[in-house]
């Protein structure tokens, strides 16, 4: 043993074993009734947690630094680490401390990571929250997310690409990794984009193939990977799948079979969003601001049950492919939305219900509350009035949900049986279990009325001999049974009273009697407590037999209440039911943004939308700014994305070809953090488009090239549009907003590009936003307006107004109504004939000139146009 274990107490040396383990973590170590922790945690906890930080003991002469948490608030304090990114091992006595001998075995039986959290308080009540960890291969990467709350995993493998969207599309709080892969091409992807997610490391040995094919078999109790529903070719998702169990399982020492069944995010079966059409689209964050109600998920969001809520994050980022899929779902919502007072009833019976899935995670061993149990009876009690209330729904996606929930009777009416109607929040004092559920129970209980009826009585009594009408007798853990007297009559108490314990107004007492029944009331009481803990237990076990059922009926109720719900909000918006198509068609008539239109106070006007890959495949949409570019654009793809998942869209019709893929390609964002500039980023994205859309994708461009010089942004996004019309490559319908007046020139040259503008109407100089959106170009900008209408200086204005009208003559810039280049040849830096200068360099030859003729030639030249620009 070394010098400085020597030193320690034995206490101390446990705890240095443990924490041994537990490099990189905050030890909270269990000493009583606190959870302490002691050298650098401490000063970590108590920095991060703002208590006071002391010391207890020493090592190799040095006080041994301690903070420390009281045990019945621990979980407030551990959210507090995990938000500031720390992850928290929890080391609890594993025997009884009475009985001890010695120090009190102590163990770690859970890590806390930031992805790995259950505390239900903590947990965003309509979104999962997830670890995601993540294998890469060359071509595919496999990934799985897994929510420890609700024993939820979802698993896909795609193109390492695509993958970096991931997170912000799931509420993903923390990254595995293979240790020896960390800070190569897509984990260091992954890092960049997302420096607020905490990352952990698995060796590369838990994310080898055998070893995880082993582990899964084993967890799931499959003879065969494919049992599962992994595909061959799938190897990266395996391992992904292995690995995070196996991390998982060094987290927690509680049973993980809640981890039950895999669901997979395929691309052949759902739409592709990235992470850019997720931001951009607002589907589940606002640009900016925290308020969800800026959001599509916001504005969807009439569920009652947060299972609901969480399924329609859920939906929302997995639009279906699958037509019969997806109509399913609109007849529920169609029958739904046909009968309102099944769909409120149906409301009704659902709001009270407990998180199902969420429940079963803490129906794990010792998280277990007294109210958890309550709350799992009181929701089984719903099942068969839910069930009876869609008794008439024939077939369809409702009645399948209906059948298969299972009403669990054996498990209800035990719980109904044992649990008292109002139940403590702990376990400590007992109090749970009704009279005559068990007899012993009910034995131990008489016995401890008993001896409290006698505590009554001799409280009286002792009233009677002493004089003191105030006097009482009490009870605390430490001190046991007392009697307590006020100061002010101390002078009156009886010979025979010894003095317990001194209080600043009063004192307490015990009596010879009163300590002789003390051990045999405290024995029977401290008994019946035990037995209720050991009844309350074997009703826990009971329950976590029904674990896999439990979870199902979760999530056939959150299918029920969601269904309802976007039934509800069809009602409420007048949505109508899209016509889904395998023709690549998109006609969208009286559309209207979602969520703008529930934002604004103003009237929203409400647009079509008819292409066709073969007729109109691009529409290049100009116009004012602030017209409703943006917005309409936006508007198309939310209609398409909601049709996709089966809810009914804010249109008068639609009828919309199966879309693969959403991509969109908004304003300018910097990514400063990474480096980039505003423009590379912007590139980038296009870039990212091009390769990876397909015939049957939406591409959502709101201007591109603006980042940079005039020219180049304009034979940019000229470049671009070609490219996305040739023959040679896919064509995706596209809609495309520009200020760039010059592209509308393309529509003689690309026959499936059609100009549209929204339209405006000048009125005394100022303009008025129609916001429709009409066939043709638009005439010219109105930048100028708008800023007078933002409240730049009249002075300014009239300046920018000046030199537009300058520029416009010069025709630099060719605007609406002026001429405009139809080809890319001849769209050339200078205009070519018409200015003096110009004609003077023509003719000049370069050979003849000396230096110094050349030096006076370009100071003369500048100084002829400064003179004319500023006449
Ligand atoms: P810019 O070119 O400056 O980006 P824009 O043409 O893209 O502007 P939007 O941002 O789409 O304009 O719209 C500006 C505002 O006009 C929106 O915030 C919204 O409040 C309102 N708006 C847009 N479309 C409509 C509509 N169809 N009906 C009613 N209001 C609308």
């Amino acid at each position: 043993m070394s010098r400085a274990k020597k030193s320690l107490t034995p206490m101390m040396e446990q705890y240095q074993r443990i924490k041994a383990q537990h490099q990189g973590q905050i030890l909270l170590y269990r000493m009583g009734d606190f959870y302490e922790t002691f050298y650098d945690d401490a000063v970590e906890a108590s920095r991060i947690l703002g208590i006071a930080l002391t010391t207890r003991g020493s090592s190799q002469g040095n006080p041994i630094p301690l903070a420390g948490v009281p045990h019945h608030s621990v979980n407030t304090y551990i959210h507090r680490l995990i938000a500031a990114g720390c992850s928290v091992a929890i080391c609890e006595q594993v025997e009884d401390p009475a009985t001890a001998k010695g120090v009190v075995k102590r163990e770690v039986l859970e890590v806390i990571t930031p992805g790995t959290l259950t505390l239900e308080e903590f947990l965003p009540r309509e979104q999962g929250a997830y670890c995601m960890s993540v294998f890469p291969e060359q071509d595919s990467a496999g990934f799985v997310l897994g929510d420890v709350s609700t024993g939820e995993l979802i698993a896909g493998q795609e193109h390492p690409s695509q993958l970096l969207g991931l997170p912000s599309r799931f509420n993903v709080q923390e990254f595995l990794f293979p240790e020896e892969m960390v800070g190569q091409g897509l984990l260091q992807e992954l890092r960049n984009l997302y420096p607020d997610i905490h990352f952990s490391t698995s060796s590369a040995w838990h994310f080898q193939e055998g070893e995880c094919e082993a582990f899964l078999r084993q967890h799931f109790s499959v003879s065969d990977s494919t049992l599962m529903g992994i595909r061959e070719g799938e190897e990266p998702l395996l391992r992904a799948l292995g690995a995070l169990l196996q991390y998982l399982r060094s987290l927690k020492s509680e049973d993980l079979s809640f981890f039950d069944h895999v669901e997979f995010l395929r691309q052949d079966e759902i739409m592709v969003l990235d992470r850019l059409t997720v931001d951009n689209l607002e589907l589940i964050r606002p640009m900016r601001g925290e308020d969800r109600s800026a959001t599509l998920l916001g504005v969807m969001d009439h569920c009652v049950s947060p299972m609901g809520s969480r399924l329609l994050s859920r939906w929302l980022l997995a639009p279906l492919l699958d037509i019969r899929s997806i109509e399913d779902r609109q007849d529920a919502i169609a029958l739904f939305l046909d009968r309102s007072s099944l769909r409120n009833e149906l409301a009704g019976e659902l709001k009270p219900c407990a998180d199902l899935e969420r429940l079963v995670s803490r129906l794990n061993e010792r998280k277990a509350r007294p109210r958890d149990l309550k709350s799992l009876s009181q929701a089984l009690a719903l099942l068969p009035g839910i069930r009876n209330l869609l008794t008439e729904v024939e077939g369809g996606e409702i009645g399948r949900l209906r059948d298969s929930i299972d009403e669990l009777t054996e498990i209800r009416k035990l719980l109904e049986e044992a649990l008292l109607d109002e139940l403590p929040a702990h376990l400590y004092e007992g109090n749970l279990i009704r009279p005559g559920f068990d007899s012993e129970l009910d034995r131990l209980r008489s016995l401890s009325e008993e001896g409290r009826d006698w505590i009554l009585s001799l409280q009286d009594k002792e009233r009677k001999r002493s004089g003191i009408q105030k006097l009482k007798i009490g009870y605390n853990r430490v001190f046991g049974y007392y009697i307590e007297i006020g100061k002010s009559h101390v002078d009156k108490v009886p010979e025979d009273y010894i003095v317990k314990q001194t209080l600043t107004s009063s004192q307490r007492y015990a009596t010879p009697e009163l300590k002789s029944r003390e051990e045999e009331i405290l024995g029977a009481e401290e008994k019946r407590i035990q037995r209720e803990k050991e009844i309350f237990e074997s009703l826990r076990a009971r329950s976590w037999e029904f674990r896999e059922t439990i979870q199902s009926n979760g999530r056939h109720l959150a299918a029920l209440d969601l269904l309802a719900s976007l039934a509800e909000l069809a009602s409420l918006q007048r949505y109508q039911r899209p016509v889904l198509e395998q023709e690549p068609v998109l006609e969208i008539l009286g559309g209207r943004h979602p969520v703008v239109e529930m934002l604004q106070d103003e009237n929203f006007i409400r647009n079509d939308l008819e292409m066709h890959p073969e007729r109109h495949q691009i529409t290049l949409l100009t116009g004012p700014n602030m017209g409703g570019k943006s917005t309409y654009l936006r508007m198309n793809a939310l209609i398409v994305l909601m049709a996709q998942m089966g809810s009914f869209v804010p249109a008068d019709s639609a009828r919309i070809g199966i879309t693969d893929k959403i991509f969109t390609r908004v304003g300018a964002s910097d990514n400063l953090a990474r480096g980039q500039s505003t423009f590379l980023v912007e590139m980038e994205e296009t870039a990212y488009i091009l390769r990876n859309l397909t015939s049957r994708s939406l591409v959502i461009m709101d201007e591109i090239g603006r980042g940079t010089s005039t020219y180049d942004g304009l034979s940019l996004a000229w470049a671009v549009l070609e490219h996305l019309h040739s023959s040679s490559h896919p064509n995706p319908k596209t809609l495309f907003a520009t200020h760039y007046h010059e592209l509308t020139s393309l529509e003689k040259d690309l026959p499936r590009l059609h100009n549209f503008h929204v339209s405006v109407k000048e009125w005394q100089e100022e303009i008025i936003f129609l916001r429709k959106v009409e066939p043709g170009a638009a005439g010219r900008s109105y930048g100028i307006q708008v800023a007078r209408l933002a409240g730049i200086p009249g002075k300014v204005t009239e300046r920018a107004f000046r030199i537009l009208e300058k520029m416009e003559r010069d025709a630099h810039f060719a605007e609406g109504g002026k001429p405009v280049p139809s080809q890319r040849e001849q769209m050339t830096l200078f205009p070519s004939e018409g200015h003096p200068v110009l004609d003077e360099i023509r003719s000049l030859d370069p050979e003849r000139l000396t230096p110094l003729d050349a030096l006076s030639l370009i100071s003369e030249y500048r100084e002829r146009l400064n003179r004319e620009e500023e006449s």
